[in-house]
């Protein structure tokens, strides 16, 4: 385990500047809080974020994200809080911790392995900074190397399948190099320990073969660049098995040669003398066709920059040869740490603000177009904020558009869960359904077989899925309306006319009207597209003029109001938004006032109040009238619309407001119509139950001083 002195020395070796003090209260933090914890190794609990610490050094970070480190596990695992550590070693650093351990919540949480795709998007659209992912890895790779402690054979198997999917995979997307290679080494030990078995022995016995042809050749290749007068590093570096397995994997060979196994490089200070060196091989040596890479022009997308090349070399083997600079091995190996580090050593100094230039050009690599084929498509780390990745109670990962409530949730499921929703709960907790989900969240659908999808529910579904399902029902919904209703009006005119109503007696309409079936009669007069007295045209004919004289439905507004009676009236129940019955929006009719329906056709019935004076567009029609009565007094709350004349003055509108809400008056919209230095004039909506409750509110405003007058609102 690094000394504490140890770890502030290597950070002060990279950064003098850094807060060594703090650096220190971060590391007795940690050996204090995690006190006696003992690892599955037997050593204390403190000396895994120490190492990680020191792993993060490697890369040569910032003290922030190195005291990080030292914090990572303490919010999750002791009695330290957010709040202290925020209070002792600041809101940046309090804010990593925080990212980093809602990140090790997450893994408890899922059920990964299927799902290393949509887990590792997770982990990139959760950490808004990327040092919160860098210690993750490096804490993911301090586990790793402890592995082997750990008893259970399903967890290290867990552990390291989930390495292999997920975090290394990470590691190359994010251009550290190093820690790929090790964590999949690891983890490789772990899944198929017979097979790296298998390639250290036949990789030792290639090794024993070519002893001394590997030192020769790279003492050959030093003298060549040499005599070029070229200052060069020259190295043989073994393959790492698990590279080799996958190649063995993927392209079903076997390894026999050199070639396989070795990689040379060699290291220059100029990409001038990265293609001089090249040049020179190619001219002495023969080089194998289409093996040749220029990565130098044409970086990966992790930003990995070198020339590959195999030739025919000095020892008539086929070698690999890897050709960079210095910079380009740093940032191939660290990342774009080391490329950021080197810059700073070489530039000016350092500059405010210019500390954490590393991350936006870790940014722009990731946002660099990308190969369809390789890890995580399309990578940038605001990429995946479109979307939000939520929990089941199983652990299942779903992938909702931005924005989506638990409805789109529940669809996302199954239709047959959406359609059936009646509630959430939101990571234990109940929670509407219009709540919208954050990363991370565990949803809980609460369902019931009697429920059906709300209209209401489509003003705030943001996946297709949801809303598509929705409006299915709906549609099939409003068509059994329509046909309710349409039975109702044809019903009504026969009695009206004094006929008996039977089913049998509408077959001739069928005829007529060439339809399948009784349902499509009655959805055609339900929703507009046909009257009741055309009907009665086709069962009664000849009898025309008289069924016009009687044309039940109701008067004309001239005419006093009849009275409806309920056994003749149409009777409203529930009004659903987009259903076959509206309320009026020039009217806004309340439960309680007198009413009559207005067929309209493709859009069913509009109510209106009486008094409306949109009624006498319709003045010359009467066969779209509609006799219609309140079936309760409704429980769903409508909207009254009020004018109020009030005085202009301080304190004139919240008197109002505080009015219309403590006689439980909800106010929906409030607009100022007209305002004069002494007066404003207001149009307010308010939510009521009924015409009654209404009519309390405006008795209760006009008692109001600051009040000159309230009147209900007509158009
Ligand atoms: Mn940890």
């Amino acid at each position: 385990m690094l000394r504490q002195v140890e770890l502030v020395e290597r950070v002060l070796s990279y950064d003098p500047q850094a807060d060594e003090d703090l650096l220190n209260r971060a590391y007795i933090f940690t050996v204090k809080t995690h006190g006696s914890q003992v690892r599955a190794s037997g050593d204390p609990y403190f000396s895994h974020p120490i190492e990680v610490a020191g792993i993060l050094t490697e890369l040569k970070l910032d003290t922030a994200t190195i005291i990080t480190a030292l914090l990572h596990d303490t919010i999750e695992d002791t009695v330290a809080t957010k709040e202290e550590i925020e209070k002792i070693f600041g809101a940046e650093i309090s804010v990593l911790v925080d990212g980093v351990t809602k990140l090790s919540q997450l893994e408890l949480q899922s059920d990964r392995t299927k799902q290393a795709e949509n887990f590792s998007k997770l982990l990139v659209a959760m950490s808004n900074d990327i040092r919160v992912l860098l210690v993750k890895l490096a804490d993911r790779l301090h586990n790793m190397r402890t592995l082997h402690f750990i008893k259970k054979p399903e967890k290290r198997v867990r552990i390291a399948t989930e390495t292999m999917e997920i975090y290394a995979p990470l590691a190359e997307r994010i251009g550290i190099q190093s820690f790929r290679d090790e964590l999949e080494d690891l983890a490789f030990v772990e899944l198929n320990n017979e097979a790296r078995k298998s390639i250290l022995r036949r990789l030792e016995y290639l090794r024993s073969e070519g002893e001394d042809v590997v030192s020769n050749i790279v003492e050959t290749l030093k003298q060549d660049t040499q005599e070029a007068g070229l200052q060069a590093e020259v190295s043989g570096r073994e393959k790492r098995p698990y590279s080799i397995w996958r190649k063995m994997e993927k392209n079903n060979v076997t390894f026999e040669q050199l070639s396989d196994i070795i990689a040379f490089r060699v290291i220059v200070s100029t990409v001038e003398q990265c293609y001089h060196v090249l040049g020179l091989l190619h001219a002495k040596y023969s080089m194998v066709p289409g093996r040749f890479k220029d990565y130098i022009s044409t970086p990966k997308r992790n930003n990995y920059r070198s020339l590959h090349t195999t030739i025919i070399g000095p020892e008539r083997q086929r070698i690999e040869v890897q050709i960079r600079t210095n910079e380009m091995h740093e940032t191939n190996e660290y990342g774009v740490a080391a490329h950021w580090q080197y810059k700073q050593q070489i530039g000016d100094a350092v500059k405010e603000g210019q500390q954490y230039r590393w991350l936006r050009e870790l940014l722009e690599i990731l946002e660099e177009a990308s190969d369809p084929d390789e890890f995580l498509e399309h990578t940038k780390l605001n990429m995946y904020q479109d979307q939000v990745f939520c929990f089941s109670p199983k652990g299942d990962l779903i992938s909702l558009p931005a924005g989506s409530s638990p409805v789109d949730f529940a669809y996302a499921v199954h239709t047959r869960v959406g359609d059936t929703c009646v509630g959430s709960k939101i990571n234990g907790r109940m929670a509407p359904l219009r709540t919208v989900l954050r990363n991370g969240d565990q949803v809980e659908i609460l369902r019931s077989k009697n429920q059906t999808p709300s209209p209401t529910w489509e003003s705030f579904v943001v996946s297709g899925k949801a809303r598509s399902a929705i409006r299915r029902f709906i549609r099939h919904q409003q068509r059994d309306q329509y046909i309710e209703l349409g039975r109702s009006i044809i019903e009504k005119a026969f009695r009206t006319d004094g006929k008996p109503f039977t089913e049998k007696a509408l077959n001739p309409v069928q005829k007529v009207w060439n339809v399948d079936s009784l349902d499509d009669v009655y959805y055609s007069v339900g929703d507009g597209t046909h009257t009741s007295r055309q009907i009665l045209e086709i069962v009664f004919p000849g009898e025309k003029k008289e069924t016009e004289k009687t044309a039940e439905v109701t008067l004309p507004k001239t005419k006093a109001p009849r009275k409806s009676k309920n056994d003749h009236a149409v009777p409203i129940k529930g009004l659903i938004p987009g259903m076959a019955m509206h309320l009026a929006g020039c009217c806004h009719p309340l439960p309680g006032d007198r009413i009559v329906g207005i067929v309209t056709t493709g859009k069913g019935v509009t109510i209106h109040t009486i008094q409306c004076d949109t009624l006498e567009q319709f003045s010359e029609v009467p066969e779209r009238w509609l006799d219609v009565s309140w079936d309760t007094e409704g429980e769903e709350l409508q909207v009254g619309r009020m004018t109020v004349v009030m005085a202009n003055e301080a304190g004139a509108l919240s008197s109002v407001t505080s009015t219309i809400a403590a006689n439980n008056g909800n106010i929906n919209n409030l607009v100022i119509s007209n305002r004069s230095q002494d007066f404003f004039e207001m149009r307010i909506d308010v939510q009521v139950r009924n015409v009654k409750h209404l009519t309390n509110i405006m008795a209760a405003l006009r008692a109001d001083p600051v009040i000159s007058s309230v009147e209900r609102a007509v158009n």
